[in-house]
């Protein structure tokens, strides 16, 4: 590196760590803000999560001008606009959300060039008057968000993006950064083409989201493995997907019958009512919110904790987007997906009636594909993105709890044989019914009973067969008749099982899900009950300040930064400095709060005998330095002997905390006691006591601590 590409590393980081409170760049990050810094164009794709937005906000920082960022989202503009304030970063958004007042003070604002970033919608942007003011003003980068909306190919294609063409046109000079986190290939490369950029510089962060545990269940006794899921995650934040408006409001009843709170959200659901519902959820007013696919876009939190789908996506291009959703702070996440054959049917209808029949039923095929996956999950989603992933994930169900085969030839031609006698007239109940020798009115009225294989699977539950049948059909054994009432039918396939021994490999899945329950119960030792029980309490006071301040939670500090902070203590502001995710903003507005909770904590769990360690010293630190209360007061208090107490400073002092200690030992002891140490030889003279001595008990106990202190201080 040169000493210029040198220089601006050092101011990049700087700027990373007083406004965004991190210590390192991520994968990519500095490499792209170098070339935006360059005046080049760049195509940033990087999954979400993965930190696009400071590699045009630092560049913002670091440009003179004035950087323009398009984002198609009001609800993400202001959640991004309000997060940028909470650090010190002089941000403003225009939409057709504000009013002609506020508008008018930001245009001010703009004018005074008191802005660094100003987030503008697609449409404001191209609006003569807003042209007319940004050629009056220094620009230093255009910053387009969610840039796939340009595409007709993405998936969120928005007309008013491809007249973003034009920047180009009116601002030559003036370096544009595209940022999307779609994987599409003819997406990326309409990104480039329809922005007119310029021998773009293109970076591509691999799709692969280790944080997220992928987990595939069969939707039986849904709703109690629901609730079971939720209780082992209580308190934390997460989305259940459902495929029908009304499911989305049933579940969030259910749920709230069961204590929890929650909300749901769907297309059916007037404007405000909507947003009512995603707002509470972004400001953690609820933890869960059942929701159609309608629910994500512009969902910028990120400490969801998990994601269930109720059914099954239609594509593995949806459902990797909305499990994406959760653990966006690169913290664990589970995501839990239930797929059944309703589901399967469910789609398959909708085929029928689509435009795009083949290309959706391929896509479909490719999601149950995935749910049938008997190998690591996260390989064959990655494989779908044309990622190929070198080991196993190790952080997928497969992988922890690989499903046994076992040879299933005679269920399969118990189903098969069934199936032919009834020459393809039932559909998957029915022949489950007739397989258990069910004794339903229908059966007896159609004289189902009077074939073979009436009542040749009763010892096999009813849910079993549900399973058996679908991975038949998977695997190609059998076909479903869409066009003829659903009924089953067999396939080429089914003749060799039939009638050519041919083995078929089952899997029972309800065995692997008992495996899988065992593993997953919880045992949390003390320590762990406490680091929870402190993070709770952060929590709650995160939410406080939230309100107080009418801003989302995450916005105040990341759940990242929260568990740190249970695992550092931090007391005073060197401590919160060191702290990820806490800028020098931040901390000034919200670090005393903190630590009061921090300290408090510290004394209840004391008071209690219940320790951590290192907690008793920073109990003591925390009276001192927070609360200014005396050493006498502090004895007291604690009622713990002198000694100890001044051992707890004094070693806060040796560890570098600014304390005066002159208020504790005059120079001039400290000058006798420093010299007597430097005239010890060994590691026993340099004791308390030896030293007492050696001094002709002239100096207490206390002072030497000090004095010893300020000899090992670093
Ligand atoms: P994306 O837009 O790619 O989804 P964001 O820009 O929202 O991702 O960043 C995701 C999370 O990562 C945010 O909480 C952000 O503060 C955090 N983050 C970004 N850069 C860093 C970094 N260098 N170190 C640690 N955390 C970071
Ligand atoms: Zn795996």
């Amino acid at each position: 590196m040169n000493s210029t590409a040198e220089n601006l590393k050092d101011r990049a980081k700087k700027i990373l760590k007083t406004y965004f409170g991190y210590d390192h760049f991520r994968t990519l990050q500095f490499e792209v803000i170098e070339k935006v810094m360059q005046k080049k164009d760049v195509v940033l794709i990087m999954p979400t999560g993965g930190g696009k937005s400071v590699c045009f906000q630092i560049p913002a920082m670091l440009f003179d001008g004035i950087t323009i960022v398009v984002s198609p989202l009001i609800a993400l503009m202001k959640d991004q606009v309000q997060g940028l304030r909470a650090n010190g970063i002089a941000a403003a958004f225009l939409n057709s959300s504000l009013s002609r007042e506020e508008e008018n003070d930001i245009l001010q604002q703009i004018r005074n060039q008191k802005i660094k970033l100003i987030y503008v919608s697609p449409e404001k942007l191209l609006t003569q008057d807003f042209h007319n003011l940004i050629n009056s003003l220094n620009i230093s980068l255009f910053a387009i968000d969610e840039a796939h909306c340009i595409s007709q190919w993405g998936h969120d294609f928005r007309p008013e993006y491809t007249k973003l063409k034009i920047l180009k046109d009116f601002f030559p000079h003036v370096p544009i950064i595209a940022l999307t986190a779609t994987a599409d290939k003819l997406t990326r490369q309409d990104i480039a083409d329809n922005l007119n950029l310029v021998e773009p510089e293109r970076f591509i962060l691999s799709f692969d989201r280790p944080n997220l545990r992928l987990e595939v269940r069969h939707g039986l006794k849904k709703f109690e493995q629901i609730s079971k899921f939720i209780d082992q995650r209580s308190g934390q934040a997460g989305i259940i997907y459902c495929l029908s408006r009304k499911s989305t409001e049933d579940i969030a009843g259910k749920l709230k019958k069961l204590g929890l709170k929650v909300a749901f959200y769907h297309a059916g659901m007037a404007s405000d009512a909507r947003s009512k519902a995603q707002d509470k959820f972004l400001k953690g007013k609820v933890d869960i919110i059942c929701a159609t696919i309608a629910f994500g876009m512009g969902i910028d939190k990120s400490n969801v904790r998990w994601v269930i789908h109720y059914n099954m996506p239609k594509n593995i291009e949806s459902f990797y987007q909305e499990i994406g959703r959760s653990g966006r702070d690169g913290l664990d996440a589970d995501t839990l997906l239930f797929y059944s054959f309703q589901d399967v049917m469910v789609y398959r209808g909708f085929l029928e009636e689509s435009g795009r029949k083949e290309i959706e039923e391929a896509k479909l095929n490719r999601m149950l594909e995935y749910c049938e996956g008997v190998s690591c999950r996260r390989r064959i989603l990655l494989a779908y993105f044309g990622e190929h992933l070198e080991k196993d994930c190790g952080n997928c169900d497969v992988c922890s709890n690989p499903p046994k085969h076992f040879d299933g030839t005679i269920i399969a031609q118990k189903a098969l044989s069934a199936i032919s006698r009834l020459q393809g007239n039932i559909g998957m109940t029915m022949l489950i019914n007739v397989l258990r020798g069910s004794q339903a009115r229908e059966i007896f009225e159609n004289k189902y009973h009077e074939i073979k294989t009436y009542g040749a699977g009763a010892d096999i539950s009813f849910q079993a067969w549900q399973q058996y049948i679908l991975q038949l059909l998977n695997h190609g054994y059998l076909e479903i008749a869409y066009n003829k009432g659903n009924t089953l039918q067999l396939s080429e396939a089914s003749h060799d099982v039939l009638y050519k021994k041919k083995s078929v490999k089952l899997v029972n899945f309800s065995e692997v899900e008992k495996a899988q329950e065992k593993k997953s119960e919880p045992k949390l030792t003390v320590k762990e009950t406490l680091e929870l029980e402190l993070f709770d309490l952060l929590n709650e006071k995160r939410k406080e300040l939230a309100e107080r301040e009418n801003i989302a939670p995450h916005l105040i500090f990341s759940d990242v930064s929260l568990r740190e902070m249970v695992q550092k203590l931090p007391i005073d502001g060197l401590d919160f400095k060191e702290i990820q995710g806490i800028s020098k903003e931040k901390l000034a507005r919200y670090g005393l709060e903190f630590s009061h909770t921090i300290g408090l904590f510290l004394e209840e769990k004391l008071s209690q005998k219940k320790n951590i360690v290192g907690s008793t010293s920073k109990l003591t630190y925390y009276y001192f330095s927070i609360q200014k209360i005396s050493i006498e007061q502090i004895i007291k208090k604690r009622g713990l002997g002198s000694l100890t107490i001044v051992g707890h400073l004094a070693m806060m002092y040796e560890n570098g905390k600014n304390i005066d200690i002159h208020k504790f030992i005059t120079n001039e002891e400290l000058e006798t006691v420093l010299k007597a140490i430097e005239t010890c030889e060994t590691e026993e003279e340099l004791t308390l006591k030896s030293l007492y001595f050696k001094l002709e008990e002239k100096i207490d106990y206390e002072k030497i601590k000090w004095a010893l202190a300020h000899h090992a201080r670093k």
